[in-house]
């Protein structure tokens, strides 16, 4: 479930850059102005949230817990800043994760398409479906990831957090439009300011 590689996107208003789903799913605190929003605050803030994050509603029909929800969010905010800095996961959160893929599994079965025979492959999620998606996820990322790109936004006054899949691993800003043109534009204003005689 590794997503598209970065390219500082918001669907409906919401911010989708964080590289990998389980970081846009940390990613639903943003602070737009000075305020905190909770993106999965409600049942209908989640569902409109799902929606954006193509996690559909699978067929266990499994209701999602809130409370489990916004507990897994805090426990996975910890989780990235313990993985950025090479530390160990806490055994809550392992327990928790496996808990939740513990009943979805890698479906294979061979296609024939005429000359050639290729292997499909594709993920049966069971559970909860934001719980289990954003924990497959997780595990997912764990299997394959460089703790030096995880990282969050430059910007102090912002939370969003990311993993870094560019070739150079340079990115400094959620997005470019939200906090790196501001950040240009101020250093500009603080050299205009520097070279103006007093
Ligand atoms: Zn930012």
């Amino acid at each position: 479930m590794r997503q598209e590689p970065f390219s500082g996107e918001f669907r409906e208003g919401m911010p989708f850059l964080g590289g990998s789903l389980w970081i846009d799913f940390v990613n639903t605190t943003p602070v737009i102005k000075g305020v905190t929003l909770d993106l999965i605050g409600d049942a209908s803030a989640l569902a409109a949230w799902a929606k954006q994050a193509n996690i559909a509603p699978h067929q266990s029909g499994a209701p999602e817990d809130p409370a489990a929800l916004h507990e897994l969010r805090t426990e996975l905010a910890d989780a990235f800043d313990l993985l950025a800095a090479s530390k160990p996961l806490s055994a809550d959160l392992i327990a928790t994760i496996n808990h939740l893929i513990e009943h979805s599994a890698i479906r294979r079965r061979l296609a024939d398409a005429g000359a050639t025979t290729t292997l499909d492959e594709h993920v049966e999620l069971a559970g909860p479906p934001v719980a289990s998606a954003v924990a497959w996820d997780f595990a997912q990322f764990l299997g394959d990831y460089d703790h030096q790109r995880l990282r969050h936004c430059d910007n102090p006054a912002c939370t969003m957090q990311f993993y870094d899949v560019g070739k150079n691993n340079r990115r400094r800003w959620c997005t470019m439009s939200l906090c790196g043109n501001r950040d240009k534009v101020a250093q500009y204003r603080g050299r205009k300011a520097a070279r103006r005689p007093d």
